[in-house]
């Protein structure tokens, strides 16, 4: 990874490029923007810069990337740069041989290194233990520690806060005090993105440096240079589907790697969500549709819910097309011809306008988290008398 590897962040790379040029960074940051826009990604190239070996002289490229330092940093092993994000308890408790704890301590960290392996392979994945009680004053007391040495080397301390927004009470008044009287040697990159529920106190204290969603052209070309082995369908798939997140594209470049493309989550659900609206338009399947309904709300996170309800978005557009012209081959789903094929033979006529407008209303609906079932429901019930009408 260098500055150049970065992706359709070119201001705020800039920005950030000049204050390491004129020595002006700030002690502390608050990276802000939208999930996949490559905020950890930049904290950690700077992290990078800033202990660099072999740093280029007018920093247009970055880090070398080869350097022992560089690579300690890929590796989440460099001893003074720390990575901080919400963790469960266990996984601080001292590990006392005699203790019966001692398994559940070894097991958390099996969890803690399985989530830094993720994250080496998807710089883009924003790891969070399912336990995690938030991030944890034991974590922030070990920063404190850790602030009042100086490098090692002859780079500069690097602390990486990863959903600061999830601090526990007492361990943001640590982190305040931190921030309030910075060690010259050190700097802090919050990144988040929910900067709305950080706490003022601590946003006051930081730079904001806001990032923006991920053009499809720009991930478009990510793809071409970085797999140009891929099918322009495949292209295209994976920006139409991964909606500006490149925590989402990357995974699905995996899963196109490996060939296990239908099992990868966001293609499950998107076929989950196929399948509902199958059930939904369905003579005398409609008891079947409400059982959907309800487990889905139930079963489903806030961003599978969006992808259920994006991906509905995304076949209706290729409905559209196939409508309009029957001769279209670009589809968002081009793995899903027939059935598209199907759909416009049955419903030829549905207002594609008003069924985007409810679509977008839902999705908005669950970000701003009204109740899932609710908003499912009443989305079911317009969205069959928009198609079905026809
Ligand atoms: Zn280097």
């Amino acid at each position: 990874m260098s500055w150049q590897d970065i992706i359709g962040q070119n201001l705020q790379v800039s920005i950030l490029q000049k204050a390491v040029l004129s020595d002006r960074l700030a002690h502390a940051y608050l990276f802000t923007g939208p999930e996949g826009t490559g905020k950890e990604s930049v904290a950690f190239e700077l992290a990078k810069v800033l202990n660099c070996e072999n740093p280029d002289a007018d920093n247009q490229t970055g880090s070398c990337g080869t350097c022992r330092s560089c690579r300690e940093i890929d590796n989440f092993m460099h001893p003074d740069i720390e990575y901080v994000f919400p963790v469960e308890s266990a996984l601080l408790e001292k590990n006392d041989p005699a203790k019966a704890e001692n398994k559940r301590t070894t097991e958390a960290r099996e969890r803690y290194e399985s989530l830094i392996e993720k994250k080496k392979q998807n710089p883009f994945f924003t790891p969070s233990m399912d336990r995690s009680m938030g991030i944890l004053t034991e974590q922030i007391t070990s920063l404190q520690q850790k602030a009042s040495f100086m490098p090692a080397e002859n780079g500069k301390k690097v602390f990486v806060l990863s959903q600061p927004e999830k601090l526990h009470p007492s361990a943001a008044n640590k982190l305040l005090k931190l921030l309030e009287e910075p060690p010259g040697h050190i700097l802090f990159i919050l990144v988040s993105s929910r900067p709305e529920s950080v706490l003022p106190t601590i946003r006051s204290r930081c730079q904001i440096l806001k990032f923006s969603r991920i053009k499809p052209s720009d991930i478009e070309n990510w793809l071409q240079n970085t797999h140009p082995e891929f099918q322009t369908e495949v292209q295209r798939f994976i920006v139409n589907f991964s909606r500006g997140n490149l925590g989402i594209a990357t995974e699905m470049i995996d899963s196109f790697k490996e060939g296990r493309h239908e099992t990868f989550e966001g293609i499950a659900t998107r076929d989950r969500a196929i399948d509902y609206l199958r059930k939904l338009l369905s003579p005398g399947k409609l008891a079947e549709a409400i059982t959907d309904t309800e487990n889905i709300s139930k079963s489903f996170g806030k961003q599978e819910m969006v992808t259920f309800l994006g991906s509905l978005l995304l076949f209706f557009q290729d409905i559209h097309h196939k409508i309009i012209n029957p001769a279209w081959d670009s589809f968002n789903n081009p793995d899903l011809g027939t059935t598209i094929d199907r759909f416009a033979k049955n419903f030829p006529n549905p207002d594609f306008f008003a069924i985007s407008t409810i679509t977008e209303e839902a999705i908005r609906a669950i970000k701003r988290n009204v109740n899932p079932l609710l908003t499912l429901s009443v989305y079911s019930i317009r969205l069959k008398n928009l198609v079905g009408r026809s």
